[in-house]
């Protein structure tokens, strides 16, 4: 397996989801997997790999009309949004773990890691995906969620590739006319991105894959519509058409800086 000999920047990137072995993505909220990896589901199901997603929390709180959409309400509306986005990919196992949206951190360490464990040893993945320690956003239960993978996948399936999402400058530079106006990253309104030399694995997505994704991303309207609305689809096709990971182990000596990232509020 190629990650056992990965050495920085000498190794090319994996450009084809077939070429990713049975993927398990593990995430904290319906939407992530989409947003960071439906081209890569898509991709990888096409081509007759086994996809299995797990979904930490329902995202019940994530919501700017709490009166409208009261956790309980909201939290049956994505699941059924995130199976509906998940068959867009080709995805029919899914497991959701939940918990309370917002509470990852405060969670018994241990038992959840468990718990995890448990599932990556009954998937037995060629390759883990999931937030690297910055968290992508910043998103506390993020950040928690690549720690209880990155242990769960050490204790049940050391040999699997273990890919953190990323990004580069191309979409920095996409998104930076957004920044102000959707207050999604932490700190200073940007993700952390890395050099496009250190990707381990870099999906330029094919027409049929981004199709897909936009669509995967539609059927979670909750989160989406209103961005998709204020930008427009074809920036939104732009934004979403590459989908970077890194190797964890290349930031193994990063992680202690990324980690200290949290959200504001
Ligand atoms: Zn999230």
């Amino acid at each position: 397996m190629s990650h056992s000999t990965f050495r920085f920047g000498t190794v090319p990137p994996i450009t084809d989801p077939a070429d990713l072995g049975t993927v398990l993505g593990i995430w904290a909220h319906p939407d992530d997997e989409a947003f960071l990896s439906a081209g890569l589901m898509a991709g990888a199901t096409a081509a007759g790999n086994r996809v299995v997603c797990v979904t930490a929390t329902l995202g019940e709180r994530g919501t700017d009309e709490p009166e409208r959409w009261p956790p309980d309400r909201l939290a049956a509306l994505r699941a059924h949004e995130l199976r509906a986005s998940l068959a867009v990919v080709g995805v029919t196992e899914h497991h959701l773990l939940g918990i309370t949206d917002g509470t990852c951190a405060a969670q018994p360490h241990g038992a959840v890691v468990r718990r995890l464990a448990g599932i990556v040893d009954a998937v037995a993945p060629d390759t883990v995906v999931t937030f690297g320690p910055d968290g992508m956003t910043g998103h506390e239960d993020h950040q928690t969620v690549s720690a209880w993978a990155t242990e769960a996948r050490a204790i049940a399936a050391p040999e699997a590739r273990l890919l953190y999402a990323t990004t580069t400058e191309e979409f920095v530079a996409g998104w930076l006319p957004a920044r102000d106006a959707f207050d999604v990253f932490l700190a200073h309104g940007l993700p952390l991105r890395t050099p496009v030399s250190a990707l381990a694995a870099e999906l330029r997505l094919t027409r049929r894959e981004l199709d897909r994704k936009i669509v995967a991303l539609r059927a979670q309207a909750s989160q989406t519509s209103g961005l998709l609305a204020a930008i427009g689809e074809e920036r939104f096709r732009r934004w979403w058409s590459t989908e970077s990971f890194v190797a964890a182990e290349s930031v193994a000596s990063r992680a202690r800086e990324w980690g200290t990232w949290r959200v504001a509020a």
